[in-house]
């Protein structure tokens, strides 16, 4: 029997990992590099049994431990999933494939800054451990107040020679053992009670303009790294399972959606905790419900 994995994330990943061990012919459609979010984190140091690893080596290892299995990979993007027959028509642009399962673990992604003119690659940028070097002794800012903000901040004070923490609050979200760090840092200045509201230069960024208590303030920047939040990479399964109102995947404890033989693991579906241990551990829960679905058919 054939299953399809949409993501190769940790959650697809793992997921594949398992159905492969068990014997199931396993198809993983990535639309961009292996091991997603996962493989542009710096450091991880919460995964059990790596006290420090990079994203990029830990989902390279389980991409190994999966294609050494026999996984097939299809560097493409699905834009539609639709149930036929019993089955599964999984759709690209160009192709279409048929599936008896499927799991969506498309994982999400980062959320714009919602102002004008953002100097998207001229200065803007979603990625600190993608685009920080580019930075190199020069003044760079980050705004958000959660894990990756804080972490972007601490990754970028190694790398500039001034960094500026941006948030809308005086508390952060983040681990406070993270904000901790950051405060730490001497080239770190955080600017707290701040909402960015617009964003000036010629042909690059050169300042962010903030909202305080007190009025604007203008911060000069080469660069402003955004971690303002996430949003589901849903969008193939849009009006055919259930979502939540910030559109992640609707599951019950088995891992499976409304859809019957169509599962979510990982970041994509709704759930309190959106780390690499929990979307490995998703990836592992949902093949082995729709493995013993498959069986039991
Ligand atoms: C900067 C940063 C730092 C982080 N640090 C840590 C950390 O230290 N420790 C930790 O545990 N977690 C960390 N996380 C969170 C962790 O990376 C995620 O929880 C984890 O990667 C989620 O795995 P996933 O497989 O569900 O989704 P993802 O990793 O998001 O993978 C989903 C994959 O699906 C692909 N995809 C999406 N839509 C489609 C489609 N339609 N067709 C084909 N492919 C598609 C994407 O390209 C992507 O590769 C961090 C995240 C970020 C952004």
């Amino acid at each position: 029997m054939k299953i399809a994995i949409i993501g190769g994330g940790p959650a697809g990943l793992t997921a594949a990992i398992y159905a492969l061990r068990n014997n199931f012919e396993v198809v993983l459609f990535e639309k961009g590099g292996i091991g997603g979010q996962a493989a542009i984190t710096n450091e991880v140091e919460n995964y059990p049994a790596f006290k420090n690893i990079s994203g990029f080596e830990l989902t390279n290892k389980m991409y190994e431990q999966a294609e050494s299995l026999g996984l097939k990979t299809k560097y493409e993007e699905i834009v539609s999933v639709k149930p036929e027959d019993g089955m599964f028509l999984v759709k690209t642009e160009d192709d279409a494939y048929i599936f008896d399962g499927v799991i969506l673990a498309m994982g999400a992604s980062a959320k714009a800054l919602g102002i004008e003119n953002e100097f998207v690659g001229r200065g803007v940028s979603y990625c600190a451990t993608c685009d920080g070097n580019f930075f190199k002794e020069k003044t760079v800012a980050v705004v958000g107040g959660g894990n990756t903000a804080v972490d972007d901040a601490l990754y970028l004070s190694n790398i500039a020679k001034k960094v500026y923490l941006i948030h809308r609050r005086e508390g952060f979200r983040a681990a406070h053992m993270a904000v901790e760090r950051v405060k730490r840092q001497p080239n770190v200045e955080f600017v707290t009670n701040a909402v960015p509201v617009r964003l000036e230069g010629g042909d690059v960024l050169e300042k962010v303009i903030v909202k305080t208590c007190d009025g604007e303030r203008e911060i000069k920047t080469d660069a402003l790294f955004v971690a303002v939040g996430q949003k589901p990479n849903s969008d193939c399964v849009k009006g055919l399972v259930d979502i939540d109102e910030n559109g992640y995947i609707l599951t019950n404890g088995n891992l499976e959606t409304c859809v019957k033989g169509l599962y979510a693991a990982g970041d994509v579906r709704q759930k309190t905790l959106r780390q690499i241990v929990t979307a490995t551990g998703d990836g592992a829960v949902a093949a082995t419900n729709l493995i013993m679905q498959l069986l039991n058919k």
